[in-house]
């Protein structure tokens, strides 16, 4: 099997633009801070969840620190201006390094832009710039214990109270990185006279306000990533909601547009890296990996060539101002599908071939578990394909 040079794959392959400047400029850039990132890490021990935030908060701060954070942000918040392909290279010399997962990454890939697409200026200006300097770390509270793929039904409420103030009621869930943030993107019906997606409006709760109690999941990797948040009487004042009164729905569509085209752009190409990991864990042990594990590697090698063309592809589309639409659904769900197969060949790899396993770059039995939730978050897999039979090839219900 011949190696796939990651340094030459999605940009060249599918766009034939190699953007060669700026992928010197990032590499030398990544040569210069990841040593210190690595540094909060013990090298001879399995990541701990400790060191895991500690890397993903500082790479967060050097991101904001040296630009990097607003690359593809509009100039007038502090950012470069550069496109959803400069954006692609990038995440590829991250993955290329094993560069941790920011902190920062909700609010730059998803709430800060949805800001600027929903938001007055005065909004801009009082939420977007703590989101790139990284001062202000954001989580998403929209999931409900009895409302996540109907996210219409969610019935934490939000009223005026005294003095144009919000007084927030209710229960969130599944909420991912609550106990580090500092602010939350809660989604609460306001209006209850409307049809259910019309009635909600979205709001910028400080997770210090007083009634808001965050609880910490255990998780099967072992780990804590996400939390159930309950709102007690919280109050805010009127600057937190955000948009208009009865936008959330709105607001929540677009998020999870960009959470489904440039973050989940990001995980792609991380696991476009992992392949080659494995690949070549599998050609260090080729004398003793049985060939029915070889035959799956080569069909990994396929899925991800496959998803590698597709990323360069949607961030073309989006560039042109195509906007994200059904392929970015389809798209998630192959890579989801993909991760689990990867995963799970990992798994199989590191329990019956003796040394194969090599925890500092990728730990395959985490990994496996890990990937359990990768057909729920940001959309099931079966959501993904009503939407792609509904909307994207308009398939009757
Ligand atoms: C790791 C992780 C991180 C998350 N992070 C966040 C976060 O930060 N913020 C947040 O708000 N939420 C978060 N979530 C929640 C996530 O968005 C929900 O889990 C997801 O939307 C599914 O909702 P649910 O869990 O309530 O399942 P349900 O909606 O109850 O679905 C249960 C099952 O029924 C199926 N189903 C439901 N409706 C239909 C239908 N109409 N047609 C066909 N099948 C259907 C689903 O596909 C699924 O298999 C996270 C979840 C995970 C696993």
């Amino acid at each position: 099997m011949t190696a796939l040079s990651f340094d030459e794959n999605v940009t060249t392959v599918a766009t034939g633009d190699p953007r060669k400047a700026l992928r010197a400029e990032v590499r030398t850039w990544f040569g210069t801070i990841m040593p210190e990132v690595a540094a909060l890490r013990d090298p001879t021990l399995p990541v701990s969840e400790a060191q895991d935030f500690a890397m993903r908060r500082r790479y967060a701060e050097l991101l904001a620190r040296d630009g990097w954070a607003g690359l593809a942000w509009d100039r007038r918040w502090g950012g470069h201006g550069a496109g959803f392909l400069e954006r692609l290279v990038f995440a590829q010399e991250a993955a290329r390094v094993n560069a941790p997962d920011p902190l920062s990454r909700l609010g730059v890939d998803i709430i800060g832009p949805t800001i600027g697409v929903m938001c007055e200026e005065d909004q801009q200006q009082l939420y977007i710039p703590p989101i790139l300097n990284a001062s202000v770390i954001w989580c998403q509270g929209f999931s409900e214990p009895n409302a996540g793929s109907d996210l219409a039904s969610l019935t934490t409420k939000a009223e005026l109270g005294s003095n144009d103030n919000w007084v927030i009621d209710g229960q969130k869930v599944w909420t991912t990185i609550g106990q580090y943030a500092d602010m939350c993107l809660v989604l609460a019906r306001t209006e209850f006279d409307e049809l259910p997606h019309r009635g909600i409006s979205a709001f910028a709760v400080p997770m210090s306000a007083p009634g808001v109690t965050v609880r910490p999941i255990n998780q099967i990797t072992g780990g804590q990533d996400f939390c159930e948040v309950f709102y007690d009487s919280v109050v805010v004042g009127s600057e937190a909601l955000i948009g208009g009164r009865g936008d959330g729905w709105k607001f929540a569509m677009t998020a999870l547009g960009f959470e489904r085209s440039i973050n989940f752009m990001t995980r792609q190409v991380k696991l476009a890296r992992q392949v080659e990991d494995l690949l070549e864990q599998i050609r260090l042990h080729k004398s003793v990996v049985p060939s029915h594990l070889k035959d799956r590697a080569v069909d990994i090698y396929v899925r991800s060539v496959e998803m590698q063309a597709t990323v360069g592809q949607l961030m073309s589309s989006i560039d042109r101002g195509d906007g994200p639409g059904a392929e970015n659904n389809a798209s998630k769900v192959f890579w989801s599908e993909t991760f689990q197969e990867v995963a799970d060949l990992g798994l199989e790899l590191e329990q019956s071939v003796p040394g194969f396993r090599d925890a500092l770059v990728v730990d395959w039995a985490h990994t496996y578990l890990a990937a359990r939730a990768s057909t729920i978050y940001a959309g099931t897999s079966e959501i993904q394909k009503n939407i792609v039979a509904e909307r994207g090839l308009g398939l009757p219900k």
